[in-house]
């Protein structure tokens, strides 16, 4: 198709790759006036006045708080480099939503750590699948007061740690793609039947959107959204998530398939991909080294953006604050304020329930 005859929005954004190409649409407002009849200050000059002329407002509706879950009952296993995070078993798993739904956090996404893993990580497809079990319980607890996220990927249920099946490319092991996206459309379709809201896949596969949408389509899960991890580089800052969910790589790491943090319009081109195959949401992750990030996709694309305030993020505030280096009240609101305003409307936070307390006490 002719270059003049792309899909471009109303709003001067653009749906896919031409965006490489354009300059961007956003040019700052010329200046109004001088020093001395113009001063800044004066609209900081009571505490009335700049919250009316804030710009950015934190809700708890826009937190997603990520929960792991394991077998059993009575499991409340606390990570220890992620203070007041917890493994859960489906029963205190609903414990835990009640108390985040008390301050306002209605959103969660789950993932699971499976009772034993194998090669292909086929656990996870099991229609009584540690995810699959905690959707029906926490759905039959909560009805339709909750909005259930599950993430999609296989490095929880696979004995190796990658993201999906392995293959040996030149006598070195590397994730299949194309052998593991099957894989990935039937736990998506069995998470929905489960009674997942929306699906976040994880893997940075090529053509996982397209694929999971048709075969949620196919299933007749026309009306669960897909949230992409378009995104998501191999990042430092997952070390703590890994000891949570039990899913360090075994060997080598994820750089063949999660983007290198030296790129940006790279991670463009993955989100036009991605909204192409029809994503709904497209996140960026993780969210504090990657607000230019964040930025530069809302500036390009017309649809709503998530971030993941990573588990590292989150230890690094908890560890300073433990020492008393820092105020943690002040630092994530800040944080969480920061990742908003860079464009992101929904952020993933295991600072959720916290936050959500400090904003409603005001
Ligand atoms: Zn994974």
């Amino acid at each position: 198709m002719p270059s003049d005859e792309k899909p471009v929005y109303p709003n001067g954004k653009y749906t896919d790759c031409d965006v490489l190409h354009q300059d961007s649409p956003v040019t700052p407002p010329p200046p109004t006036g001088r020093f001395p009849a113009v001063r800044p200050r004066r609209l900081r000059s009571s505490p009335l006045l700049r919250a009316m002329v804030r710009e950015t407002e934190l809700r708890p509706s826009d937190f997603i708080l990520p929960l792991f879950v394991r077998p059993g009952t009575g499991v409340r296993n606390e990570i220890g480099s992620m203070p007041g995070n917890f493994q859960l078993s489906p029963d205190t798993l609903i414990d835990e939503i009640g108390r985040a739904t008390e301050v306002g956090v209605r959103a969660f996404m789950l993932f699971g750590i499976p009772p034993e893993k194998d090669a292909d990580g086929r656990v996870a497809l099991r229609d009584d699948g540690i995810v699959q079990q905690s959707l029906r319980a926490v759905r039959k607890a909560f009805g339709q007061d909750v909005y259930l996220v599950t993430d999609e990927c296989f490095c929880e249920y696979t004995t190796h740690g990658h993201c999906g099946i392995l293959c040996s490319v030149h006598g070195v092991q590397d994730l299949d793609n194309d052998a593991t996206l099957p894989l990935l459309a039937e736990q998506c379709v069995s998470h929905a039947k489960a009674g997942a809201d929306m699906v976040a896949p994880s893997g940075m596969l090529d053509g996982m959107i397209g694929t999971i949408r048709t075969a949620l389509d196919a299933a007749g899960h026309i009306n669960v959204p897909i949230m992409s991890y378009a995104a998501k580089y191999a990042s430092g800052f997952y070390g703590p998530f890994r000891d949570a969910a039990e899913s360090p790589p075994q060997f080598g790491d994820r750089s063949s398939y999660q983007m290198d943090p030296a790129n940006t319009d790279e991670a463009v081109r993955e989100v036009a991909l991605d909204v192409g195959e029809g994503a709904d949401i497209v996140m960026v992750k993780p969210a504090l080294s990657y607000l230019d990030v964040i930025r530069r996709v809302k500036d390009t694309f017309d649809c709503p953006i998530a971030a993941y305030n990573v588990s590292g993020e989150f230890a690094m505030v908890k560890a300073a604050a433990r020492n008393g280096w820092i105020d943690e009240r002040r630092v994530t609101l800040e944080i969480l304020t920061s990742i908003k305003r860079a464009g992101a409307g929904i952020i993933l936070t295991y600072h959720a329930r916290q936050a959500a307390e400090w904003l409603k006490a005001g």
